[in-house]
């Protein structure tokens, strides 16, 4: 008889080894690894068992209905689906939104959260119903080709920005408005009669913010490489920055007129980094080119408009509009002006649009010539005037169909849901993904490294990658040399991963960025600590460190008694602040009497969420009455610590 393994009835049950040992385990046989021999009764009891909850599955998928509010917490979207909150997590996860349990989430999100788990959704506020079928509409990929959207990527002065220009200025339809360019963060040339959009922001930062963000806007990637300069540190980042973005890249090499200039040498050394010459056997397009002197652009056109063939970028012109906005600002005369790619429909004079959580009615639309304009179709970059305010980079257009849903809209993604628009996700710490795989719900960890020098940087990377199990990959998406910078955190947020530093500094603003984009960095001095943390991660043991941390301290000076029966200190803050929902400690002669929450801060009559030091306060602490005059309140919060190494 055939032997069956851990690993083909896993495979055969389109089960995971783990769940298959787990269901072993529970016969009380012992298996060790995916390769071990199972036992045929034990393999025909298992069987049994996974058709049984196939069908339970089955009978649960049957559809049922929800409904949604605009805006919902992902605690009560579970509550309301009768599941676990970590199922909705892991549903948003795949989704690519690493939400915790408090988060709220809107209406599209959540709706595309209960459509996964078979329920048919019904909207609480009638307006959102118009979006839905607008939204059967909106997603509509369309058959009509549209242009392709490119990206300038490359070290500092191998001349992004020289190509940028000379591409604009020779192609850019003529005699307009006496050929005044406006920068406004993309443009749009014509290359035998079809057309480009070039965005105007060069560098994988900006490419990467806006991935960051949610917003994936670049079709294809164009590599510019200096021919006397060669691969340098930012090209190499640049090609890890498009490949965990997926986007094809073609390489430009530039700067084929000075003397030195070697375009034989840079393909040599792109092929270290899988970009091997179409002539060569490869796949990759180069093209040799001078921006200064404008040699090869008509060259490089045609080949990225061959590249948009294979690609077949597809829109409709004819559903309402949407896309991104690629820049915003305030003008003085004209209010709130954004400049919005728009990916798919069309924008015309007169649309209300939602950007963001701004919104408003296309007062007067220009293109990249300083043109007015009525309408706008896909891949065009376009200015708007007219929105309520200033949108930021990266936010999300969308045309709908009056302005009261509007501003449900805007309403609905301002506060809770804000932060989790503007990022798509919460903490990506390592602990948060350690729980996630432990619930089978990341496969992959995505890991920015950064080193000390060169022959570390490849040793970690393969002791990091060494650590794989069958169901998780530990992925290196770029792997450096020097301070963890911001450009590292972005790449790490865009695609839901970690930064690791190998002896190396974080710079302040990759510290900042790290803090708004909630991206976890770990910095280890010893390599075993580092392999430690991450394979605990990987078997999903980390645990996240918690501890209190004193943000300040009061001093009760009256007590009030309440009607309720509750009491009330009088409170005069002396050190720091204190926090309302903070752990409270009531200090008395030097011994803590009382710990307990800090339910409500008051100053005079309005509930305020911290008081700082010089201010008086009413404090209530959970079921505690019995204050004294001259008791001391400490405030404290609790804090995830950074593990010690
Ligand atoms: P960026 O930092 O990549 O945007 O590079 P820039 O476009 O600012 O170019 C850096 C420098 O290289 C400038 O002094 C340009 O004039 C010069 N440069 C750019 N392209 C060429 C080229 O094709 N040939 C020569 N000789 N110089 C170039």
């Amino acid at each position: 008889m055939a032997k069956t393994r851990v690993r083909d009835l896993a495979k055969e049950l389109g089960l995971r080894h783990q769940r298959v040992k787990d269901m072993l385990r529970e016969l009380n046989v012992e298996v060790r690894g995916p390769q071990s021999v199972v036992d045929e009764t034990a393999v025909e009891i298992i069987r049994e068992q996974a058709e049984k909850e196939r069908a339970a599955r089955r009978a649960a998928t049957t559809v049922r209905d929800v409904k949604l509010p605009p805006v919902i917490g992902v605690a009560e979207l579970a509550d309301r689906m009768h599941i676990s909150t970590s199922q909705v997590q892991k549903v948003l996860m795949g989704l690519g939104v690493f939400a915790n349990i408090n988060q709220a989430i809107e209406f599209d999100l959540a709706s595309k959260v209960a459509e996964k788990l078979g329920y048919a959704i019904e909207s609480e506020d009638v307006t959102k119903s118009a979006v839905q079928s607008r939204r059967a509409t909106g997603d509509d990929p369309g058959n009509m080709p549209r242009p392709p959207v490119v990206t300038i990527l490359g070290h500092v002065d191998h001349g992004k920005t020289t190509l940028l220009d000379r591409i604009r200025q020779t192609h850019v339809t003529e005699g307009e408005f006496g050929g005044i360019t406006q920068h406004i963060g993309a443009y749009q040339v014509k290359h035998k009669n079809k057309r480009i959009t070039f965005l105007d922001t060069p560098g994988h930062e900006a490419f990467t913010t806006l991935r960051a963000r949610g917003a994936m806007v670049t079709d294809i990637a164009v590599l510019v490489v200096a021919a006397d300069d060669g691969v340098m540190p930012q090209t190499i980042e640049a090609i890890n920055h498009a490949n965990a973005a997926g986007v094809p890249i073609m390489v430009a090499i530039n700067k084929i007129d000075v003397l030195n200039a070697n375009p034989e040498m840079v393909k040599q050394q792109l092929t270290e980094y899988n970009l091997l010459w179409e002539n060569w056997g490869g796949s990759t397009v180069m093209v040799d080119v001078s921006a200064k002197q404008g040699v090869g652009i008509p060259e490089l056109l045609e080949m990225i408009l061959l590249l948009a063939e294979v690609g077949e970028y597809k829109a409709n012109p004819k559903i309402a509009g949407r896309g991104v906005v690629i820049e915003a600002r305030l003008d003085r005369s004209r209010g709130p002006i954004a400049t919005v790619l728009v990916q798919n429909g069309s924008l015309s004079v007169g649309n209300t649009i939602v950007a963001g959580d701004k919104f408003g009615r296309i007062k007067a639309m220009t293109d990249d010539t300083g043109k007015r304009i009525a309408k706008a179709g896909p891949s065009m970059p376009v200015e708007i005037v007219g929105l309520s305010g200033v949108p930021d980079s990266g936010d999300k257009v969308e045309e709908v169909p009056d302005e009261k849903l509007a501003r449900t809209m805007s309403l609905a993604r301002t506060g809770a849901s804000r932060e989790l628009r503007l990022h798509g996700t919460s903490q990506v710490s390592l602990e948060a993904l350690s729980h996630l795989i432990a619930e089978g719900a990341v496969h992959e960890l995505n890991v920015v490294l950064k080193c000390d020098v060169h022959g570390s940087a490849e040793a970690v990377k393969q002791a990091l990658e060494k650590l794989g199990t069958d169901e998780v990959r530990v992925n290196v998406i770029h792997i450096g040399v020097g301070t963890i910078s911001e450009s590292d955190v972005m790449l790490a947020s865009a695609s839901n991963g970690i930064v690791v530093g190998f002896n190396v500094q974080i710079d302040p603003p990759a510290k900042a960025a790290a803090e708004t984009e909630k991206v976890d960095i770990r910095n280890y001095q010893v390599i075993y600590a580092l392999t430690q943390d991450i394979r605990l991660a990987m078997v999903g043991m980390l645990e996240p460190e918690y501890a209190e941390k004193k943000i300040g301290a009061v001093e009760v000076r009256q007590t009030f008694h309440l009607p309720n029966d509750s009491t009330v200190a009088g409170c005069y803050v002396i050190d720091g602040k204190v926090q309302r929902n903070s752990v409270a400690k009531v200090v008395r002669g030097g011994e803590i009497v009382r710990t307990g929450k800090l339910t409500s801060l008051r100053h005079i009559k309005d509930d305020v969420r911290e008081m700082a030091a010089g201010y008086e306060c009413g404090i209530v602490i959970d079921g505690f009455n019995d204050y004294e005059i001259g008791d001391v309140i400490e405030s404290y919060i609790v804090e995830e610590i950074p593990r010690k190494l």
